[in-house]
C-alpha cells in the first residue's frame, strides 16, 4: 500500500522538509515539503536525487576488502576483526596519538554515530578528531561564544544591508539556513527591495553580481580588515557612546588596539584600498538593519579572523535590530566585552 511520509533531508545541515512516497517499503517519490518553515517545498539537486542515491547500484552496502587489486565483499565480523587488528598494531608500534580521524559532514547528522566515534577515540587514547568544521564551523562557533556568549545567527530576510564574508551561498553554504534554490530566491527578493550587499572575497563568486561593494581581501587577512572597519566606525563616532558606556566592557582596550590599525596599514595588509574599507564601514553603520553572515576566508588565522567578525557585528548592534541576534543572545551579548551600539543620530 502506498503511503506518504513527512520527513526531512539529512544530506546536509539545512535539513529541508521532504515528503516521501513509499510503497511496499520502497521509496517511489521524493518531493519538497511545502509547509516546511524554511525550505517551503524547495529541495536542492542533492535532496531531489535522494531516491537515486538510495537506490544507486554502486552504493556501498557492506564492508569491502581489496585483495590482489580487486574488491570483494566481506562480513561485518571479518571487517571488525581486520580493523581491530590493524588499529591495535598501529597503537603498539607508534602510540595511540598516531591515529587521527577526519570525518565527513553527514556523520554530524547522526548523533549516535558521533557519540560512538568519540567513545572509540577516548578508549583508543587519541584526541585527534578533525573535519572540515575544524577550519570553518568551529572557529565560527568559538568567535560567537567569545563575543556573544553563544552562537549567533543572522536574519538576512529582515536586513537592509547584507555582508557576505568569504562565502558563496549561490554555489555552496547556506547562510540563511536554506537550500540553494530558496537562498537564491531570498537574495534576489532582498536585492529587489533595495537591500545593499557587501561581498568580501578575494574571488569573484557568483553572489558578487548582487554586490554594491566587493572587497577583494588578500586571503588570510580578513581579521585585519575587520579591525580596519572597526577603526573607521570608532574614529567617525558611528557607534552609540551611551550604550557602550552602560553595557560593554573592554572598549578602552579595543580603541587602544585599533591605534595600531590605521587604514594605510590595513590597506597594506589586506590589499583592500582604504577608500573601500571606509565605504564598507560607513555603509555597514548607516543601514537601519544590518547582517553579517560569515565564515573565515581560509587561513591558519581562521579562529582569530572569525573572532573579529562577530566582534564587528556586535560593534554595530542596536536596539530594535531584528537581524542580528535572537533575544536570548542579545542579552548575553550585553555581557560580552567590546559590545558597542551604533549611534543612529551619528
Ligand atoms: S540543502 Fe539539499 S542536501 Fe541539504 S538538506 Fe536541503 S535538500 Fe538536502
Amino acid at each position: 500500500m502506498e503511503k506518504t511520509i513527512k520527513t526531512y533531508c539529512g544530506i546536509c545541515e539545512s535539513t529541508c522538509g521532504m515528503q516521501v512516497t513509499v510503497e511496499n517499503n520502497a521509496v517511489k517519490k521524493v518531493e519538497g515539503l511545502k509547509e516546511h518553515l524554511r525550505s517551503k517545498g524547495d529541495l536542492c539537486v542533492k535532496g531531489a536525487a535522494a531516491k537515486d542515491i538510495l537506490n544507486a547500484p554502486d552504493r556501498l552496502r557492506s564492508p569491502m576488502k581489496k585483495e590482489n587489486g580487486t574488491w570483494k565483499e566481506i562480513s561485518w565480523d571479518e571487517a571488525l576483526d581486520l580493523l581491530a587488528g590493524k588499529l591495535n598494531g598501529v597503537k603498539e608500534k607508534y602510540g595511540a596519538s598516531s591515529l587521527a580521524v577526519y570525518h565527513g559532514q553527514t556523520y554530524l547528522k547522526n548523533c549516535l554515530a558521533m557519540f560512538m566515534m568519540k567513545r572509540f577515540l577516548t578508549i583508543y587514547g587519541t584526541r585527534n578528531l578533525c573535519s572540515a568544521a575544524s577550519e570553518c564551523f568551529i572557529p565560527f562557533l568559538l568567535g560567537g561564544i567569545a563575543t556573544f556568549g553563544s552562537l549567533a545567527f543572522a536574519d538576512a530576510v529582515n536586513s537592509r544591508c547584507v555582508v557576505i564574508w568569504g562565502s558563496d551561498p549561490f554555489s555552496s553554504g547556506n547562510m540563511v539556513g536554506c537550500n540553494l534554490p530558496r537562498t537564491i530566491r531570498i537574495f534576489n527578493e532582498l536585492k529587489e527591495k533595495g537591500v545593499r550587499f557587501i561581498i568580501i572575497d578575494p574571488r569573484t563568486p557568483a553572489v558578487a553580481r548582487l554586490a554594491d561593494l566587493h572587497l577583494k581581501v588578500r586571503p588570510g587577512t580578513d581579521g585585519a580588515l575587520a579591525l580596519g572597519m572597526m577603526r573607521v566606525i570608532i574614529d567617525e563616532k558611528l557607534f552609540d557612546a551611551e550604550f557602550v558606556a552602560n553595557h560593554t566592557s573592554g572598549f578602552g582596550q579595543l580603541r587602544e588596539m585599533l591605534r595600531d590599525y590605521d587604514l594605510e596599514k590595513v590597506e597594506k595588509i589586506t590589499l583592500v584600498p582604504k577608500g573601500e574599507i571606509q565605504k564598507a564601514a560607513r555603509m555597514f553603520a548607516a543601514s537601519p538593519v544590518t547582517v553579517l553572515s560569515t565564515r573565515p576566508i581560509r587561513s591558519r588565522r581562521s579562529g582569530r579572523s572569525i573572532s573579529c567578525s562577530p566582534l564587528r557585528e556586535t560593534l554595530m548592534s542596536r536596539e530594535g535590530t531584528p537581524s542580528l541576534l535572537p533575544p536570548s543572545l542579545r542579552l548575553r551579548g550585553l555581557r560580552a566585552s567590546l559590545h558597542l551600539k551604533v549611534n543612529r543620530s551619528g
